[in-house]
């Protein structure tokens, strides 16, 4: 652990456990965010699906990045990364979208979804931190920036699908309860 970078959070009175926890969530939830692009680019057919494919494999790699910055801070405030895959389930903010369906203009949607909900897991992230963690709330602001040039992305290829566009403004993130 590094204890004066520790310190840096600690003595501006944020609570750093408590960091480390919803980092843990978030770190948990691009596992799944990962997974579900990458295993979703493989099984994906039907219309638009060569450039959705594309699209989905770049987001792949951003999401297991995002894991790996978020695992590296975890350490560095002397956390631990989730250590076993069963617990991403128990500790995740957002529903693991299942690609059953094929289509790729249904997984474009499912990936939307997932998108508005790290988005929402990140401003919250932000919130708590309020400015008296400077080196995690750069990681965020970084990981917050892909989430919505994700979501961005999916939105214009959504829009080139006749008849596929996302209906409404609504949020429709998969939050747990
Ligand atoms: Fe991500
Ligand atoms: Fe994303
Ligand atoms: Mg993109």
């Amino acid at each position: 652990m590094g204890m004066k970078g520790r310190e840096i959070a600690a003595k501006r009175g944020l609570d750093v456990d408590q960091l480390i926890k919803l980092l843990n969530k978030a770190y948990s939830d691009e596992w799944f965010a990962y997974y579900q692009y990458w295993v979703g680019a493989k099984v994906a057919e039907g219309v638009l699906f060569g450039p959705i494919v594309a699209e989905m494999t770049e987001h792949a790699k951003e999401e297991l990045h995002h894991a790996d910055r978020l695992a590296e801070r975890i350490c560095q405030l002397g956390g631990t990364p989730v250590l076993s895959p069963e617990d991403w389930y128990k500790e995740s903010n957002c529903e693991y979208l299942v690609p059953a369906n094929p289509e790729a203009a249904v997984l474009l949607q499912q990936n939307i979804a997932s998108e508005r909900c790290a988005i929402e897991v990140y401003e919250n992230l932000l919130e708590f931190i309020d400015g008296k963690d400077p080196v995690t709330e750069d990681i965020i602001h970084d990981v917050l920036a892909d989430e919505v040039d994700h979501e961005n992305d999916l939105e214009a290829l959504a829009k080139a699908i006749p008849g596929g566009a996302p209906k409404g403004k609504g949020c429709g993130c998969p939050v747990k309860k």
